[in-house]
Parts: C-alpha cells; structure tokens; sequence
C-alpha cells in the first residue's frame, strides 16, 4: 500500500488497505469483516487535519462515492447530503436549489462532515462552528449497524455527534440546516497591529464575519470583514490601506484557495482573555521566533455553543493560529507557544497540531464524561479509536 500523506505533509503513515465503499452495505461488510480478524478502520476524507486523527496501518477508508443531494425538507429546512461531499460541492449543490449553509471555514476544499467532525470554524461574534448545521446523521457503527440520530428524537448524542472525532462510527449522510441563497460582500483591509486590536471589539460587534491577520515579520495586520451587501463598516476611523473588495453568493465569497500549504496550531481562548493572549502571543514571536517564523497568526472569532466536545462550549470565544510554512520545522515553535494558550484557559482545535492530553483535557471540557459514556455506549469495543484517541481519552495516558 502506498504511504497516505495528509495536505501539509506532515502527517505520513501506510495504512494496509485502502477502501472506496459505493454504498452503505459496503461498509457494513468492510466493518463484519475486520471485526472477525481484529483489524479496524479508521476513516480519512480531504486529510486537511495535521492531527493524526485517522492515523492506522489497517484499513483507511474514504468515502469519495457518497455524493450529492438525498432529501430537502422544505419546511424543516434542512438537506440531507452524501458525507463524502467536499463543502465546495454542498456549497454549490446547494446554491443551484437557491440555498446556502449560513457559514464556511477559510476553505471549502474539506468534506462537510470532516469540519462538522472536528469543531472547523469561520469566524464571527454571532456565529456557530460549522457542526451547528447539524440536524441528524446516518451512520455504520462498530458492529456494522446502520443507526440514524437525530435533533427532535436524540438531542443528547447529537451534542456529542457535533464534534466527534469519527469515534462514534463512520458518518454516511448528514442532514443539515440550510438558509436561503444569499450574496456577501468581502473587504480587507491593512491597517497597523495596534489599530487593528484596539478596534477589534467595536468591529466585531459591527460586522458578521470579521477576523485579522497578524504578520511577524512587519508586525502590520490584514482585516477581513464580510457583511451582507449595505450592511456593516465600509469606512474606518484609522489609517488603512484597502487590498480587496469583492461580492458574490456566499458559496464562492467565503472560502479562499490556499496554495501555500502550512502547519498549524491552534487554541480557542474564552472571549474576555482572547486579545490579551494575542498579546503575549505577540510579545513571545517578536521576543524569540521572529527570525525563523515566516509567515502569520490569524485571530477570529465563534459564538459558544452546547456541543460537549466543541472548543466553543459553553463560552463565546477567540481563536489564534499560528500558521507556520509546510516543510519548516514547527515543533520548537509551536511547543513555545502553547503554553501561553494554555495560561488563558485554551482549548487545542481538534484538527490541528497540539500536546494536550486527557488529564489536561478533561478539566476544560464540563461534558467530557457525558460524551465518553455516550462514546462507549455506541461503540464500547473502541473499533474506532487509533492510539492517538486513546492518549486523547484515556485518564492515564502519559
Ligand atoms: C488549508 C486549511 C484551511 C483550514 N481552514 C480552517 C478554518 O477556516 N477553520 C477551522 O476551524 N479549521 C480549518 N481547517 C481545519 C479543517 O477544517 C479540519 O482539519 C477538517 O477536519 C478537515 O476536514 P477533512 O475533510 O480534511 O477531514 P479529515 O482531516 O480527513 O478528517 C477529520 C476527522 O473527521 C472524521 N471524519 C471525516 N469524515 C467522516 C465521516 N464521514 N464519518 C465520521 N467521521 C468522519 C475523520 O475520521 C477525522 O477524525 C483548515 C485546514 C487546512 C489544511
């Protein structure tokens, strides 16, 4: 078997078998399968996280062949969609039935139900990760079972489905809440660092979707803001340069191709400690790692939610990246500057590189036993845990 790399290349493993299913039952015989020889699977769909959440040397599978639209419930508004779906092709399935998900990431080149998985997020005061879209699932579990869950009949185990790291089972269409087609108007602008912060709260309050750049090496910031067309700040009381001003449906608007591919950490930070961490994220780059950090740290912002595992839980929040060029060693930087998450109470974005372990996850998480017992409810053999999980999960790993 050929060796798997995820986007960045940092994660490289050779899983012995590689599987396309073209339907459910596939799947179910692909699961009875392993189960008799002890193997398990692990599924992997756009491979755009760096944590090694669908690390395995037994059977990776990909669901390339679930696609496009199954239902649309006009008064639920909801769509159910194939899982494998990337979210550029919900995206434009949905904008060519004149509907839309209310929001994206940075990108659209992962699946929906790998960002749902993982707590992926955009940014904006009043909104949600993207697993809040998520009204029901269709899933196989570990004894090749297919069980549906749904909002109105499950909601407890929908909350731990939101964000769950495929360990509940291998999703094969997800039923999502759909807006009306709507058009976005993107400005950026670049402006200096200390304008940027100070005028960050009042922005955020003022415009729906809004994050900033920072850049180490000029210490300038680049502010992203996108409003429905006439709606929010188009002029600024501080000096600015303008870059981008760009409309179109929200579909094509949002999302951004990326060709220079990167390694990334990441921490959600409680609303009221978010710019102070900035700071000191800013201090310690400027302090220690100027000279070999290239490129740049993006600040954004997500309204809380209930979801047990989601980094927003329960606390409107800041998230801070630190985006470091693909193929550059990132592990003295990123490991300096974790625990300055740490301190202002962050929680480590799932996908993304991070050293955080069960016994220091536990704490920041008020539903982390809830979600474990639901976990082995569904599937109490662990058939989808890979050893990562389990340092994840597992109280006494070291
Ligand atoms: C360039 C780039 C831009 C990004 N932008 C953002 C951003 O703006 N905001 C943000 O928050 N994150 C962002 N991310 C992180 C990214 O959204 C997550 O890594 C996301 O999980 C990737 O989806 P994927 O399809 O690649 O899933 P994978 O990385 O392949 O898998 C992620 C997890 O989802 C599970 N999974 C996937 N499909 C299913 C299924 N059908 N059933 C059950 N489990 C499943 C996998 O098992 C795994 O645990 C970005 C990453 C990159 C590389």
């Amino acid at each position: 078997m050929k060796e798997w790399t995820n986007w960045s290349g940092s994660l490289r493993f050779t899983p012995a078998k590689y599987v396309t299913p073209k339907r459910g039952s596939d799947l179910r015989k692909l699961i009875l399968a392993h189960r008799k020889t002890g193997t398990r699977i692990k599924l992997a769909a756009a491979g755009h996280s760096s944590s090694p959440l669908v690390k395995t040397t037994d059977t990776l599978v990909n669901l390339k062949h679930f696609k496009g639209i199954v239902r649309h419930d006009t008064e639920e508004a909801t769509v159910t969609l194939g899982a494998g779906m990337s979210v550029h092709e919900c995206n434009m399935a949905l904008q060519d039935i004149g509907l839309a998900l209310f929001n994206t990431g940075d990108v659209d080149v992962q699946t929906l139900a790998g960002a749902i998985s993982t707590g992926t997020h955009g940014s904006g005061r009043g909104l949600q990760n993207l697993a809040s879209v998520l009204q029901g699932v269709r899933l196989v579990n570990a004894r090749g079972e297919v069980m549906e869950y749904d909002e109105k009949r499950h909601p407890d185990v929908m909350k731990a489905m939101r964000v769950s790291l495929g360990v509940f089972g291998i999703f094969t269409e997800l039923t999502v809440k759909v807006v009306p087609l709507f058009r976005m108007r993107r400005l950026e602008i670049c402006t200096t660092t200390d304008d940027c912060v100070r005028h960050f709260d009042e922005l955020a309050d003022q415009n729906r979707n809004l994050d900033f750049y920072w850049y180490p090496r000029s210490d300038d910031a680049k502010i992203r803001i996108l409003n429905e067309p006439g709606e929010g700040t188009s002029t600024f009381s501080f000096p600015y340069k303008c870059k981008e001003d760009d409309e179109d449906f929200v579909g094509k608007v949002l999302p951004k191709h990326r060709e220079l591919r990167f390694d990334e950490m990441e921490y959600a930070l409680p609303r009221e400690a978010g710019l102070a961490c900035f700071e000191a994220v800013r201090n310690r780059i400027r302090e220690r790692h100027r000279k070999e950090v290239a490129w740049r740290v993006l600040v954004r912002s997500i309204a809380k939610d209930d979801f047990y595992l989601s980094p927003h839980h329960g606390r409107e929040s800041i998230s801070i990246s630190l985006h470091h060029n693909a193929g550059l060693p990132f592990g003295a930087f990123f490991s300096d500057l974790e625990p300055v998450f740490i301190d202002y109470g962050g929680r480590p974005h799932w996908a993304k590189i991070h050293h955080m372990k069960a016994a220091q996850l536990r704490p920041l998480y008020p539903m982390w036993d809830r979600f474990q017992m639901i976990r082995q409810a569904i599937d109490p053999e662990d058939f989808f845990m890979n050893d990562y999980l389990k340092q994840l999960f597992d109280d006494d790993a070291k």
